[in-house]
């Protein structure tokens, strides 16, 4: 199953996820796991570790993430994108490279979190609300946002 990545340390970041094969563009590296899920008001009832690696899936509901997807790190300039419930390269990935995508373009929920992934578009402050991210970036990302969410924010 695992064939594609594998996981190691990445730093400052703790794991993350890395190719362990060369991937053309629009090829899919991983699909996710959302077979367990729970519902927005039950979240909190979750340890904060398990917290933490939540997806959001649509309709109130959230996936508690399995590896290796729990170990994919955000990138503002990400090499993966979100596409139904699975990673896609956005652009050719060499074996080696981390597979990194933007979690704002899959969240729904008012977190905010330190980015420090030294891309010159980094955003240094990334929000999980979709929809309180700035007008033009999002419009530039749409393709990048799965159909299921952009139903649910426009
Ligand atoms: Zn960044």
């Amino acid at each position: 199953m695992m064939a594609d990545v594998l996981i190691k340390d990445s730093g400052k970041k703790g794991k993350g996820v890395f190719a362990s094969r060369d991937f053309k563009q629009g090829e899919l590296i991983l699909t996710i796991d959302t077979s367990a899920t729970i519902h927005k008001d039950n979240l909190q009832y979750l340890p904060l570790e398990e917290q933490n690696h939540t997806m959001y899936i649509g309709k109130k509901k959230y996936t508690v993430m399995k590896s290796p997807e729990r170990y994919v790190n955000h990138s503002c300039k990400p090499n993966a994108y979100l596409k139904d419930y699975a990673l896609f390269s956005k652009r050719a990935i060499r074996k080696g490279e981390e597979i990194t995508c933007d979690y704002s373009l899959s969240s729904v929920d008012p977190w905010e979190m330190e980015c420090n992934c030294k891309s010159k578009l980094c955003r240094h402050l990334i929000r999980g609300n979709l929809l309180q991210t700035d007008a033009a970036f999002l419009k530039i990302n749409r393709k990048y946002i799965p159909k299921w969410l952009l139903a649910e924010v426009e």
